[in-house]
């Protein structure tokens, strides 16, 4: 069900311009120390954002000074062979966003003389820059008016003008428009929208929003209808495909089995033990006819689930062995630097690896 926009959802210069001011003040002292705010170039604001489209703060802060390190400019990263670039990415998840980067740095490296460009809708021509990460680069780097809207920022600004349209477009199109009236009234657009980011990730949560603490819960409208609860209204999410997969550890004289999954679909290009994929569960002998070498009767060892943003992958995980040579092999000790996905890197560990 749709409701109406509330009376006051275009909200007024001069409320704006305090909020955005309360709200800077705040970031300034609050603001978490994170390694991409000690340093910031194009470069570093590049790296962070792309790493955190899909991927919680912890972990990015865990994964990017070592990326960073290996890559310390766009050129290494540009020149960087591509498997490289994905083992890097180890533990962000969604390869995909490692293979733009590493296309966007070279881009930038061959056509910018590897300065992250400052423009919009340059940003926005890169691979894997969207709207969002180009106005985070933009104006959290390069101080410029453009608004960013997250799920951080449309749950804040919705909450701020008590905004309950439920219609996910028309919700989405008033967020833009909203962060764009705000960021336009704000003394420093990257300040503030780090600030819009920050406040939803740790006071305006979204559930049980700390208004005690807010910066601005006086011009909060949603607090003072005492609505915070029940904005945003909840997303009726997709159902998920779910997907069988037979994963198989073929051993070989210490070594273990290895092959390249093909360039489109999931976990494109990335390493893993033989994996039959099925809508429904298979037995073990049909899985070891869809197998492409020849291998002694499987065993099964355990079972286990794995979610991805669209599909709920149950994974049967088998062991066998074989006599054939041909094909890659690795010892497992010597895995570490393949790109594989998170779901193949717990079936080793989960069969003793
Ligand atoms: Fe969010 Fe509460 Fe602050 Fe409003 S007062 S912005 S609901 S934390």
């Amino acid at each position: 069900m749709s409701s109406q926009p509330h009376p006051r959802s275009r909200p007024r210069n001069d409320r704006m311009k305090r909020i955005t001011a309360r709200l800077s003040r705040w970031f300034e002292h609050q603001a978490r120390d994170l390694p991409w705010r000690r340093k910031r170039t194009g470069y570093t604001g590049l790296i962070s954002e792309v790493m955190l489209q899909q991927t919680q703060v912890d972990r990015v802060v865990e994964r990017y000074r070592d990326f960073m390190k290996r890559f310390p400019t766009v050129r290494q990263l540009a020149e960087a062979p591509e498997q490289e670039v994905l083992t890097q990415w180890r533990g962000l998840g969604y390869y995909r966003r490692a293979r733009h980067l590493h296309a966007a740095a070279k881009i930038i490296d061959a056509r910018y003389q590897g300065r992250v460009p400052r423009e919009i809708q340059i940003l926005r021509s890169l691979p894997g820059i969207g709207r969002y990460t180009a106005g985070a680069i933009a104006s959290i780097v390069y101080g410029q008016a453009e608004p960013i809207v997250d799920g951080n920022i449309r749950r804040v600004l919705t909450r701020l003008e008590a905004y309950e349209e439920s219609d996910q477009r028309v919700n989405e199109a008033w967020c833009w428009e909203a962060a764009h009236r705000f960021v336009k009234q704000s003394q420093s657009p990257g300040v503030f929208n780090e600030a819009m980011m920050e406040l939803g990730a740790t006071i305006c949560t979204p559930h049980n929003p700390g208004c005690g603490h807010c910066p601005v819960s006086s011009a909060c409208l949603a607090f003072k209808a005492g609505i915070q609860d029940r904005i945003p209204p909840p997303k009726r999410s997709a159902r998920k495909q779910t997907l069988h997969l037979h994963a198989v550890v073929v051993r070989r004289a210490g070594k273990i089995y290895l092959e390249q999954r093909p360039e489109n679909g999931l976990w494109s290009k990335m390493w893993q033990m033989p994996t039959i994929e099925a809508p429904r569960r298979l037995q073990s002998t049909q899985i070891r006819d869809a197998l492409a070498l020849t291998v002694s009767p499987l065993r099964q060892r355990v079972c286990f689930e794995h979610h991805l943003s669209h599909r709920h992958l149950i994974i049967d995980v088998y062991e066998t062995t074989t006599r054939v040579r041909r094909g890659t092999w690795r010892s497992p000790d010597d895995l570490a630097d393949l790109p594989m996905s998170n779901a193949h890197r717990k079936v080793l560990v989960l069969v003793g690896e």
